[in-house]
């Protein structure tokens, strides 16, 4: 096992995995920013080591300086969490020559799924059923004509190296097309220096639902069911549930077994996620997050299994702890996730939190690194914390979110807790009936109302 751990991330995800550190008598270090010297994750690591200014890029995404803070600690492994460096396959390779631990995937499989095309082909050889689409990018307009006549419209330009939603465009008939293609290869160029783009057939009202593995690189991998994070906004999830209020047991047993075996053949290590979109009884996959997510704890609340432990674990060498007919899922769980912004705008609103009081009681649990008096840097995303509760029943779920929503109290900053208190009275979300584009069209419509915000 590892000695001592160094964490390159921040914020809620930094204090998540220091926990899981700490049960496992691992020590631990944290990294940070000189705008992040008071965040709680400094302050309940073993050590702390200051990286550099606030921008990411000087700071959490700064190889040399996590390097020499490895040096520095005698750190012997590293984890990244999410976003930052997470899914940086050079990272991975650097810290590897330099006899320091990745606590995450082979550098290859990370590299294989950051190609979204790549990782298409890779799905499909695996057995993993995809969205029709271009059997790799697509670099000439004629070509991307030829390929959506085929597929049929509305297609989905698409960018390789796409994350957060960018640089994807519709096009609904073939004068739209021309247009697509130039727009998203121009955003995909400026957003991830790359202008591969390919196409897809755009599903018209898909649900996303994704499903957790974890493999230790010795061929045994499971699957710990689904999760169901339709509600989205701008392609970004908000909203996270398990079991999809779409999908019975027979329908997860199959999709999770295909994947399970998909990750044995691949000899797949650590944890990851395979993302489908879901319409009309049929599953599409569209990428794999090869790192922890940040939805994960909906999954450990009806497993009852720590993801970031096994992560852990498997990196340092150990064989998976149970098997697959060792996973029940037991209840249902939500998550929520709570953002420093206005709920109707959405306009980050950092700045220091005057009064904060979380929720408490059975099945509730808050992933959350601020504290009352915290100033929230303007630097970051602005994801204050995850509300996440768990019941028996997807009812008795709703109705505890719902108790624990009204028990929440954030002042000095707007935070989008009026937004989560309308969808858990929602009779839509009530009954499951939603998909991708609900929660678009529920804030277009003025579900929000004008003066929500109060
Ligand atoms: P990113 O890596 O940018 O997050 P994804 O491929 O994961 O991109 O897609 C993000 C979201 O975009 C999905 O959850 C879904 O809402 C929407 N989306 C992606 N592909 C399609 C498609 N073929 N048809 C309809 N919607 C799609």
């Amino acid at each position: 096992m590892f000695d001592k751990i160094l964490i390159a991330n921040r914020g809620e995800i930094a204090l998540r995995i220091l926990r899981a550190c700490k049960e496992l008598g691992i020590a631990t270090v944290a990294v940070h920013s000189t705008a992040d010297a008071n965040a709680m994750h400094v302050r309940l690591a073993d050590e702390s080591v200051c990286i550099g200014p606030p921008p990411a890029r000087d700071s959490y995404l700064n190889i040399p300086q996590l390097l020499a803070a490895c040096e520095i600690t005698g750190a012997d492994a590293v984890h990244p969490g999410y976003g930052f460096l997470s899914e940086n396959a050079r990272f991975a390779d650097i810290l590897d020559s330099h006899n320091i631990h990745f606590i995450g995937p082979k550098a290859e499989h990370i590299r294989v799924m950051g190609d979204k095309i790549e990782a298409k082909r890779t799905a499909k050889r695996l057995g993993i059923p995809c969205v029709p689409g271009s059997e790799g990018g697509v670099t000439d307009d004629d070509e991307a004509m030829r390929v959506a006549r085929d597929i049929g419209y509305p297609v989905l330009v698409k960018a390789a190296a796409g994350g957060g939603g960018r640089g994807m465009k519709v096009a609904r008939t073939e004068g739209d097309l021309v247009h697509a293609l130039q727009t998203a290869r121009t955003e995909a160029k400026a957003a991830f220096g790359d202008d591969a783009v390919y196409l897809e057939k755009y599903l018209e009202k898909p649900r996303h639902i994704e499903i957790q593995v974890l493999g230790d690189g010795r061929g045994n991998a499971v699957h710990l069911g689904e999760r169901d994070c339709s509600l989205q906004r701008r392609h970004q999830k908000v909203w996270e549930e398990a079991a999809s209020p779409a999908l019975n047991d027979a329908m997860r047993e199959e999709i999770g077994e295909v994947c399970a075996q998909a990750m044995r053949d691949l000899g797949y290590l650590g944890a990851g996620t395979i993302e489908f979109l879901y319409e009309d009884g049929r599953f599409y996959f569209i990428e794999m997050n090869t790192r922890i997510q940040v939805e994960h704890p909906v999954t450990e609340m009806i497993t009852g299994i720590d993801l970031v432990n096994e992560q852990i674990r498997i990196a340092a060498g150990a064989p998976l702890s149970f098997r697959q007919e060792d996973v029940k899922i037991a209840g249902h769980a939500i998550e929520c996730r709570i953002n420093a912004e206005h709920p109707v705008t959405f306009r980050p609103s950092p700045g220091k939190i005057t009064y904060f009081h979380p929720p408490g009681g059975l099945g509730v649990r808050v992933d959350s690194a601020v504290y009352q008096g915290y100033a929230i840097p303007p630097h970051y995303d602005s994801l204050i914390g995850k509300l996440i509760v768990h019941g028996r029943t997807r009812n008795e779920c709703l109705m505890r979110l719902r108790r624990a929503l009204d028990e929440f109290v954030v002042e000095g900053v707007e935070t989008t807790l009026p937004l989560f208190r309308a969808l858990v009275r929602n009779p839509d979300i009530q009954n499951g009936l939603y998909d991708i584009h609900w929660l678009e069209k529920f804030l277009a419509g003025g579900g929000m109302g004008d003066d929500a915000a109060g």
